[in-house]
């Protein structure tokens, strides 16, 4: 299939089709479509299977039809990684005027912090950080999140989330750590292996 037969339309279509990318990965056929419909979903799906693109495409789908300030928050348990995932937003993204920001706790103080959340951002790239009217959250690498010092937070962080939200989770591993995140805080979702 192609990305419009994904149900992926407008803009970003066409930033897709400046970016060369021409056919979908396999992680990308399958998890596109109930990413449009709104379903919960866990991949597992290693880096190289493209698995920014397969989050990133429904949350800016969902941003360029109904536009919403800090409509989603990333968990990404390393900094190079949290600027990989802002990077592939603002390229996808380029053709809606998405504004993403990463915030790396402790590396910004609460003023610099303060004053890029004033911007209004759509996407939130964050090693630490929590945010109440999101309506996506994603949880990257989620095996290597719970194995860091993150992983603590990320409990916090689930907590301070609103419940009425859509959750990916991708993970290389199914470890026993990541399919309890699952049943604790997915709903019904759409379970796709790369
Ligand atoms: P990831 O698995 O998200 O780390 O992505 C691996 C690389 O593949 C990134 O550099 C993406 O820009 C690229 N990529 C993702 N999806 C596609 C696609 N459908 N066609 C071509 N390149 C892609």
């Amino acid at each position: 299939p192609t990305f419009a037969e994904l149900g992926l339309s407008g803009p970003v279509l066409e930033t897709l089709e400046q970016m060369k990318y021409t056919k979908p990965t396999p992680v990308q056929i399958e998890c596109i479509p109930p990413g449009i419909e709104g379903r919960d979903i866990i991949g597992i799906a290693p880096t190289g299977s493209g698995k920014t693109a397969t989050f990133a495409l429904p949350i800016l789908h969902n941003l360029w039809n109904k536009p919403q300030s800090l409509l989603a928050c990333i968990l990404a348990p390393t900094r190079e990684l949290a600027f990989q995932i802002a990077s592939q937003f603002d390229a996808l993204g380029s053709g809606i005027g998405v504004r993403t920001i990463v915030i790396v706790d402790g590396e910004e103080d609460r003023v610099t912090q303060a004053v890029m959340l004033a911007k209004k951002p759509h996407i939130v790239v964050t090693k630490g950080f929590n945010l109440r009217n999101i309506k996506f959250l994603v949880l990257d690498e989620a095996d290597r999140l719970l194995d860091s010092d993150f992983g603590i937070a990320v409990d916090e962080i689930l907590k301070n989330v609103p419940a009425e939200r859509t959750t990916y989770l991708f993970s290389a591993t199914l470890t026993d750590k990541v399919a309890k995140l699952q049943r604790a805080n997915l709903r019904n979702p759409v379970k796709v292996q790369a």
